[in-house]
């Protein structure tokens, strides 16, 4: 049994509480490899933010669960090395599926983690939920839980089509399974192909997809339902389109890749959502940096080639986020 305070974690009660009341939200970026975690602890080192590394059942199967534990020991060591003096690091659990896996990683070290039972029954998803709850909390472990179905698909996730969580089960759901943040779907998707083209509008001017507005007449009764409840965003990548034009341009081919747009991030980001994940845009950085570094280089073969320009888009996307979007930067506690 490793405790998370041990490895000189926290987890996520004190920063959304500051977040939902300074009108920001905190960055949760995945993570699979070395790059994308140092990119990540760089971004939030120079910017001053708070920041959740999520690992997603995909990464423990990729990387290995117990070797991603050290390294985010290893984050929080490296970050005191940037000058963070008191890192603000939270190491979460995305879309956990089952009990078994949330106590194994609350038994490793995890600070944060979410049971997902949003494609069970609604009281099989309460019942669920509880007992991750009522174990995670006898070690301060904090528990993200879902109510409503995103679409898209995200590692093990998939679903055809989403489901707006009903304002109506919110205050039942978070007091009878005792979660401590809540996400929520108002029409964020996993992946980079948030929406088919057939559901978007074309823009006159630049022919590109323009997707449809998030649902926030849902967040605003949420909100109202649970003043001051930490809500969370899933599926919330922009898709930025100069990293697809890259990819594009140097032998991908990611046709009618369509993301959240920024503004609507940063509006739900001044409301009570206060964490943002954000995975498929890193993805899409880091590719279109080692795309571009080996199309411009064939006689390049050390990974360190590429991967240096691959994390340096991501820490220029990760900053971009924090502080274009989030509004998370300068915010840690003192
Ligand atoms: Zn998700």
């Amino acid at each position: 049994m490793v405790n998370f305070k041990d490895l000189g974690l926290v987890n996520t009660r004190e920063m959304f509480k500051k977040a939902i009341n300074g009108g920001y939200a905190i960055p949760a970026f995945n993570f699979n490899n070395m790059e994308q975690m140092q990119a990540i602890i760089i971004a939030s080192a120079n910017t001053k933010s708070p920041v959740i590394l999520q690992v997603s059942k995909g990464a423990r199967q990729y990387a290995n669960q117990t070797l991603l534990r050290y390294m985010a020991e290893g984050a929080v060591a490296y970050a005191k090395e940037l000058g963070w003096e008191h890192p603000q690091i939270v190491l979460h659990l995305d879309h956990g599926d089952s009990f078994e896996l949330c106590k194994s990683c609350v038994d490793m070290g995890f600070s944060s983690v979410m049971i997902d039972g949003s494609s069970l029954p609604y009281e099989e998803n309460i019942a669920l939920t509880k007992k991750v709850v009522d174990y995670a909390h006898k070690y301060d472990v904090t528990v993200e839980a879902e109510l409503g179905v995103l679409a898209g698909v995200e590692d093990d996730v998939v679903a055809e089509e989403s489901h707006y969580t009903k304002p109506e089960e919110v205050i039942d759901f978070s007091q009878r399974s005792g979660c401590d943040s809540l996400a929520i779907s108002i029409g964020t998707s996993h992946g980079a192909y948030k929406f088919k083209p057939e559901q978007c509008t074309r823009d006159p001017k630049t022919g590109k997809l323009v997707p449809p507005p998030l649902a926030f007449d849902v967040l605003h009764e949420v909100e109202k339902k649970l003043p001051g409840f930490p809500i969370v965003l899933h599926g919330s990548s922009s898709v930025p389109q100069e990293y697809v034009d890259l990819i594009d341009k140097y032998g991908g081919n990611l046709p009618n890749a369509v993301g959240i747009p920024e503004e609507q991030l940063r509006e739900a980001s001044k409301s009570a959502v206060c964490k943002i994940n954000i995975d498929s845009d890193s993805r899409l950085a880091y590719t279109a940096g080692v795309r571009e570094t080996l199309a411009l280089h064939p006689d390049y073969f050390d990974p360190r080639q590429y991967g240096k320009v691959a994390r340096n888009y991501m820490i220029d996307l990760y900053k971009h986020k924090i502080t274009d979007v989030l509004g998370s930067d300068n915010k840690l506690a003192k």
